[in-house]
């Protein structure tokens, strides 16, 4: 069965009266050569015979199907009930697939990393990313404390531009910083809405992203990285210093300002000139004033 096939997909959507779903984000993939594409680069640098692959929602299974022929075992998350049967049939040829009915929010990553996957298989994603919930799943992924070898997704071209955007450059936001710290993102190629059923308004782009297996940038707690990132990005328009006081109010102005100076910039800067790295500087300074203060207590 030829899934980008428009009248096969309405043809095997009508046999299970299923309908496409837009609360779940469900744009089918039609194009025959991008999910070949997309599978090639999910599965590119990994070993043969320990090539693992969690997909997230695979719909019919048009992504499913290539990502299956090249990687030695994939499971995949999908939360609509109905396509479950759908993808029995579709995928009923292969047996290193497993289909699990569950949202990928509410699933445990990290135990069905264990349970699916254990020491035997490397594990990278893939996935044409439901729209409504690109970012949380992203975050999700990578806060999970697994190590991916990679992520390849497809995502709005507006989102694929922030994630990989480079510091100073209007794109350029708190995902994009933290993204950075997490490993190096790669924007591989543009897809345009005419490839889904049905055609969403914008076009798309797959974006792969490289995660480090050691982290590149040294922080002493992540943690106080991540909360200098949102907090300097959570009013754009105003200076770091204004946007990081109102997040270290109980640290004060002169603390503030010494943090970012302690990262080469004045604090008038604005939070989008500053690489991942420099937020790290900062970050190191709160954390070393943190630990003065409580060892002076
Ligand atoms: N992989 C298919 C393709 O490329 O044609 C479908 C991609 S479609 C953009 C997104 C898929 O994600 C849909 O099948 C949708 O039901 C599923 N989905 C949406 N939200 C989800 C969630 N929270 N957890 C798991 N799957 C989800």
């Amino acid at each position: 069965m030829k899934l980008t096939d428009l009248s096969e997909i309405k043809s095997l959507m009508d046999r299970h009266s299923v309908t496409f779903k837009k609360k779940y984000g469900q744009n089918f993939l039609i194009s025959p050569t991008i999910p070949e594409r997309i599978a090639d680069a999910a599965v590119s640098g990994m070993p043969e015979g320990a090539r693992g692959i969690l997909e997230i929602g695979p719909g019919i299974g048009t992504l499913t199907q290539p990502l299956a022929e090249r990687a030695d075992k994939v499971v995949a998350l999908e939360i609509d009930e109905s396509l479950i049967p759908i993808l029995g049939e579709t995928l009923a040829n292969f047996n290193n697939v497993k289909i699990i009915n569950q949202d990928v929010m509410k699933t445990d990553l990290a135990e069905l990393r264990e349970t699916e996957f254990g020491s035997e298989f490397k594990l990278s994603v893939a996935a044409n990313l439901p729209y409504y919930i690109t970012t949380p799943i992203l975050m999700k992924l990578i806060e999970s404390g697994i190590s991916f070898e990679s992520i390849t997704v497809m995502v709005q071209k507006e989102v694929a531009s922030r994630l990989c955007a480079a510091p100073g450059t209007p794109d350029y936001g708190a995902i994009t910083a933290v993204l950075a710290y997490y490993g190096r993102c790669e924007r591989l190629f543009t897809v345009s809405s005419g490839c889904f059923v049905p055609a969403p308004k914008v076009d798309s782009a797959v974006v792969r992203l490289n995660l480090y297996k050691t982290p590149e940038i040294s922080v002493a707690d992540s943690n106080e990285l991540f909360r200098v990132i949102r907090g300097a990005f959570a009013q754009r328009r105003k200076t770091l210093s204004n946007s990081l006081l109102t997040e270290y109010s109980a640290l004060g102005r002169d603390i503030v300002n010494d943090a970012i100076r302690s990262s080469g910039y004045e604090p008038s800067v604005r939070g989008e000139a500053l690489s991942c790295a420099d937020f790290a500087r900062i970050a190191d300074y709160f954390t070393a004033i943190k630990a003065e203060k409580s060892e002076n207590k």
